[in-house]
């Protein structure tokens, strides 16, 4: 049987193998090849235990399609991927909805080996052609970009609004680097210097945590995934304002309802977004990603590159098979 090499999750220890089985291609998927892997707040969140999660980590990658039976035309192009595998017949699918598919598995996340590994499998439905003019260090940026943008499918920003981000780690700086082509009147919360350059260098204002006022923001998003993070949103979002929440939280967090009751908070939980969109933003270069980039492991020193984006403040850290 062929084989290959993964950063394989068991047991809270990620372990680099070279003799995991390729994976298996049904009928309606293709194999694809990594070109290069990028390490997300999730894919630490599953080495820590907070989700249940076996096998090959890793669901933010660029590729090229090696095998595709039932579309032979997809092979050899270069690829990006929706993460969610959907059954396609369940009242979700049926009803639109394929992002929370009953039967779904996730990429790397939920019953379905990642893309730390020198090859995956997805179904060709969930692939998207990547153009020419978008290089792979960028175009591994089309999920978390897709994530920022679904805020904008929910919520509809305009111009003359008070918009604030809280947190300007790896997604804060996608979702505010989106949410400044609104046109909006963004502010960003950066703790780190090298977060607050990367947003001045694009023209973004940002704030420390102190300079934020009591309630005078319309749309808050959340992207730090931490009580604190959501206590400060909490306190800057203006009564009948909009806060969402665009990361997840390890464990439970106290939250004052009786507050959001008065105040008439409408709280919106966002997660996963449209890839066609983040792929013209790349293209157009109205987004730039890249310089997020601060280091790039091969994948047999994948252990460090997870643990280098483990590190306070860091940046995106991507994974080279
Ligand atoms: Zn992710
Ligand atoms: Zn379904």
């Amino acid at each position: 049987m062929a084989t290959m090499q993964a950063l394989w999750l068991e047991n809270q220890t990620v372990t680099w193998k070279n003799d995991v089985p390729l994976p298996s291609t049904p009928t309606g998927e293709a194999l694809v090849h990594v070109r290069l892997a990028g390490v997300c707040a999730t894919d630490l969140e599953l080495v820590r235990g907070y989700y249940p999660f076996t096998g090959i980590l890793g669901h933010e990658f660029v590729g090229e399609v090696v095998e595709s039976v039932s579309a032979p035309a997809w092979v050899g192009q270069r690829v990006v991927g929706e993460i969610n595998a959907a059954c396609g017949e369940c009242e979700a699918c049926r009803a639109g909805r394929p992002t929370h598919c009953e039967r779904r598995t996730v990429l790397g996340i939920m019953q379905r080996d990642g893309v730390f590994a020198e090859y995956l499998s997805l179904p060709v439905v969930n692939l998207h052609h990547v153009p020419t003019s978008v290089p792979d260090e960028a175009a591994v940026f089309t999920e978390p970009l897709a994530a920022a943008l679904e805020i904008q499918e929910q919520v509809h920003i305009h111009s003359t609004e008070r918009v604030l981000v809280i947190g300007a780690g790896r997604l804060g700086q996608l979702v505010a680097q989106t949410l400044a082509l609104t046109g909006c009147d963004l502010k960003v919360v950066a703790r780190h210097h090298h977060q607050k350059k990367l947003l001045e260098e694009r023209g973004i204002h940002t704030l420390s945590e102190d300079d934020i006022l009591d309630k005078k923001m319309d749309i808050v998003i959340e992207a730090t995934g931490s009580a604190a993070g959501f206590h400060l949103a909490r306190q800057a979002v203006r009564p009948r304002g909009v806060l969402v929440l665009k990361s997840t939280y390890k464990g439970e967090v106290q939250v004052n309802l009786s507050s959001l009751v008065v105040d008439e908070i409408t709280l919106v939980g966002s997660r996963c977004g449209p890839f066609p969109p983040a792929l013209r933003l790349l293209e157009q270069r109205q987004v730039d990603p890249t310089p997020l980039v601060e280091a790039c492991y091969p994948l047999g020193e994948g252990q460090l590159a997870i643990e280098h984006a483990a590190r306070p403040g860091a940046m995106k850290v991507l994974i080279k098979p």
